[in-house]
């Protein structure tokens, strides 16, 4: 059940990207899960993404994977479970605990608003996890569009992360995204209020067009623990701009597998963006191609093509190409494991 590279692919990764993906690579960014983190009953529509690999993502598809499309690179990872309504949050939890070692693979907890303080607690102390991964489907009893950061994340919540020094991935809401004036006013009220916790801002605030980036992420930078990922970005112009204004060592590689284990890309329209696919899956604002008209290879190699150009444009060091894959994470996941946990599990 995996996706096998094809001849182009293979010569995709030789021509491309041997030479520039550094021989460690910490993904910040992938979600994994087994049978055990869905409630009973759970069913996957048919062009569900989370079906494609047979209704899981164990660390065992995720390393061969990785094995197919990254060949020879070491892999650290951060995971965390399937952030939707039908997840077992407490079993999720235990599953990224279980893959979860402290040293090259890291684990994240899925919260929602109306988990206790103490049962999140438990569900991170006891698993031995560095952080928490909120979603939009966990906000109850308010329109999705007018959900806010601080209806995902309550302020007991917030509080224990900032006594644990926790991380936290967070894919902001409402349909303005990092634009958005409320979410602007709160991604830095958070940071500021809550500094000992790191905040990843996930998919560079989900900003995949390029007017959507421009201008709005000032109020972070100025942030010292605020974080992006890169997760499905694979427009240059959106990394360039970020690895021009955003701190370099605040940017972390992340690929939103098993999403980005499919064949598509994101595309710029109109100051909007569309996910072209190359097989039939629902994610988001997505068109599926089914005529074969052109010849996709996976979201991750589109997003390995975007830094690339990007951070040539850039003019990024191998230094800074290395941290970017590796230390910035790394250093990040590690000091709060090591402030836990004394490092290793
Ligand atoms: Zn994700």
């Amino acid at each position: 059940m995996t996706v096998n590279p094809t001849d182009r692919d293979r010569q995709v990764w030789q021509e491309e990207f041997e030479d520039f993906v550094p021989e460690r690579v910490f993904d910040a960014h992938i979600h994994l899960y087994n049978r055990s983190c869905l409630l009973p009953g759970t069913r996957f529509p048919a062009t569900s993404v989370w079906q494609r690999f047979g209704g899981t993502f164990t660390k065992q598809q995720l390393l061969e994977w990785t094995a197919a499309w990254l060949p020879g690179r070491e892999l650290s990872v951060n995971q965390f479970g399937y952030p939707f309504f039908d997840s077992d949050r407490d079993a999720s939890g235990v599953y990224a605990g279980d893959v979860a070692d402290n040293r090259r693979f890291f684990g994240m907890a899925l919260v929602a608003p109306r988990d206790s303080v103490e049962s999140v607690r438990q569900r991170v102390v006891s698993n031995r996890l560095i952080g928490y991964k909120p979603y939009l489907e966990f906000v109850e009893g308010r329109p999705k569009a007018e959900i806010t950061i601080h209806d995902m994340l309550p302020a007991e919540q917030m509080e224990l992360a900032d006594e644990l020094g926790l991380a936290i991935m967070l894919h902001i809401p409402r349909p303005g995204r990092l634009a958005d004036p409320v979410n602007q006013m709160q991604m830095v009220e958070l940071c500021q209020r809550y500094p000992n916790t790191r905040i990843i801002f996930a998919h560079i605030g989900r900003a995949y067009y390029l007017s959507s980036v421009t201008g709005f992420l000032d109020g972070i930078a100025a942030c010292p623990n605020a974080y992006i990922d890169t997760a499905m970005v694979n427009h240059e112009g959106v990394l360039e701009y970020t690895f021009r204004t955003f701190p370099r060592d605040r940017m972390l590689f992340g690929s939103d597998a098993p999403i980005a284990c499919l064949r598509g890309k994101s595309v710029e329209v109109n100051d909007q963006y569309v996910y072209l696919m190359g097989e039939d899956y629902a994610i988001g604002n997505a068109m599926y191609a089914p005529e074969n008209a052109v010849a996709f290879t996976s979201f991750t190699y589109e997003q390995l093509r975007g830094i690339r150009l990007a951070a040539q444009r850039a003019g990024l060091s191998r230094a800074e190409i290395a941290d970017f894959f590796f230390g910035n994470a790394d250093s990040l996941f590690s000091a709060v494991a090591q402030r836990n946990y004394g490092g290793s599990a």
